[in-house]
């Protein structure tokens, strides 16, 4: 029986896995990842990918897009813009948010969004709920249908005044997340450490940037880290911190995961590649390295790096953040703004994989002996498809979506604003130069970029309902407090 030919064939690259790497021809049909293997039949088109990386679309779990903020400032990228540019550096699954601040409707939030998305997406996306206003609407109705409807992972803030939620909000959320097991994503600072640093620098005339830095003590992330799993754990509630910035930061982290309680962490490469002496500029330039937390030391870089290796940190993000260093964006208190007046966050959707790409693949790091290829498509692909649930996500795997970067390994780049495709203005990586960069960049078979191309149109990217898979299953190991066993038959959970 002849069969339909294959609708494309990317023939001789180096396919490379969370697991190893190897030489073959991949097929693809439809939207799917066909067949692996050698010398496979031809394909109605063909691309010739000898010398060439085969790699699954980065997955990046945690990015801003067309995000206002709680203080009413808006993101430069719209998701049409943000999805060019992380389909450029390789990303063709993202996860931005729905941003509920205070006072508004959630359904509401998630609709307007989702419209958005719909509207200008060019890869594939899945929401995460920020809940600023945990009102009985939000936790008894609002969230438990939306998390069935397929949005199974919440965002909190245990900092920012404006959307803040206090211990005992955060275990109501817990709970809620719990029941419908839906993962729980932190923004773990000590408010009170970062506000009151803050003010004592300000009352001093230290106003610049680079107070920025040291205006979030590095002991508030372990505190603030410490008392969300305790928080965590009371309830039985999975949890994954978002933005881990310091080493000891990341030996809380391990010493929970190490009793066994279920905490992923992520960071970001401005924690992996920049350190609070870049805020250090002549004037607001600083301003532009300003996120939250702040880049740290070049000893937090390693220890970060050593957690990925142990696996105490799972995935590396973007925290694309974009604002525009002018009136629009950062400096939208005017040109002499101090630090606590001006946005954080940093672009990053096109850099991440580049940057990886170069530390781990083409240099080569310490943590990672022979398997930095590997290590590289396991954090930045395959372990957020896992953790997050997206079903046939982040890999190379037949039946699998089709979204396929191919790497030219020895693509020298120099990373410069000119060559960006966010609209934020400015990188804080201007001008680090990297070796590797994707070529060509498909999500579910079609070409998003090709040619140094965009080839894909607004709204080709589709939403990725997920319920919240093994992750956000509780152990079911309840405290002494909590099982009725022990605590008096005392029924909570
Ligand atoms: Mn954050
Ligand atoms: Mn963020």
């Amino acid at each position: 029986m002849p069969t339909e030919p294959y609708d494309l064939v990317i023939r001789g690259g180096t396919i490379g896995t969370s697991e190893g790497r190897f030489e073959a021809d991949l097929a693809i049909k439809g939207e799917k990842i066909a067949a692996i293997g050698q010398g496979l039949a031809a394909g109605t088109k063909e691309i010739d990918a000898r010398g060439k990386f085969v790699l699954p679309g980065g997955v990046d779990a945690h990015a801003h897009i067309e995000q206002l903020s709680s203080g009413g400032v808006m993101n430069a990228d719209t998701f049409e813009s943000a999805t060019a540019s992380a389909a450029f550096g390789g990303t063709t699954t993202v996860m931005p948010f729905a941003a509920q601040n205070r006072g508004l409707d959630l359904r509401k939030v998630m609709d307007d969004y989702a419209a958005l998305a719909r509207r200008g997406a060019m890869i594939d996306y899945a929401f995460h709920m920020i809940i600023a206003n945990p009102d009985a609407k939000t936790l008894e109705t609002d969230l438990p249908a939306l998390i069935a409807e397929g949005h199974a992972s919440i965002k909190v803030f245990m900092t920012y005044d404006l959307i803040k939620i206090d211990d005992e909000p955060l275990l109501d959320l817990l709970l809620t997340a719990r029941h419908g097991q839906a993962l729980v994503c932190v923004h773990a600072e000590n408010h009170g450490m970062i506000s009151w640093m803050s003010k004592q620098l300000l009352a001093k005339g230290y106003v610049a940037p680079k107070y920025h830095a040291i205006s979030h003590p590095r002991g508030s992330e372990a505190e603030a880290f410490t008392r969300l799993i305790a928080a965590a754990t009371l309830v039985d509630q999975p949890i994954m911190i978002f933005h881990v910035s310091t080493e000891e930061g990341a030996a809380v982290i391990r010493e929970a995961r190490g009793r066994g309680i279920k905490v992923f962490a992520e960071t970001c490469p401005q924690y992996l590649f920049l350190t609070r002496h870049d805020l250090d500029k002549p004037g607001m330039e600083g301003a532009k390295w300003m996120c939250s937390p702040p880049p740290r030391e070049k000893a937090d870089q390693d220890a970060l790096w050593r957690a990925l290796a142990l696996g105490d940190l799972q995935t590396v993000s973007s925290d694309h953040a974009p604002y525009r260093f002018d009136e629009t964006g950062k400096l939208s208190a005017g040109p002499n703004a101090n630090f606590k007046q001006i946005a954080n966050g940093l672009p990053g959707l096109e850099t991440r994989l580049p940057l990886l790409f170069d530390a781990l693949v083409t240099r080569g790091r310490p943590e990672f002996p022979e398997r930095g290829l590997e290590a590289f498509v396991e954090l930045t692909a395959t372990a957020p498809a896992r953790i997050y649930n997206l079903a046939g996500k982040g890999a190379i795997r037949p039946g699998y979506d089709a979204d396929i970067a191919i790497w030219d390994p020895d693509r020298r780049v120099t990373i410069t604003q000119a060559a960006m495709h966010s609209l934020t203005g400015f990188t804080p990586f201007e001008g680090m130069t990297v070796t590797g960069w994707p070529e060509r960049v498909m999500v579910r078979g079609r070409d998003v970029v090709a040619d140094g191309k965009l080839t894909a149109s607004p709204g080709s990217g589709r939403w990725l309902a997920r319920k919240g898979g093994p992750a956000a299953l509780p152990t079911g190991r309840l405290t002494a407090d909590m099982d009725p066993a022990t605590n008096f038959g005392a029924s909570i959970l």
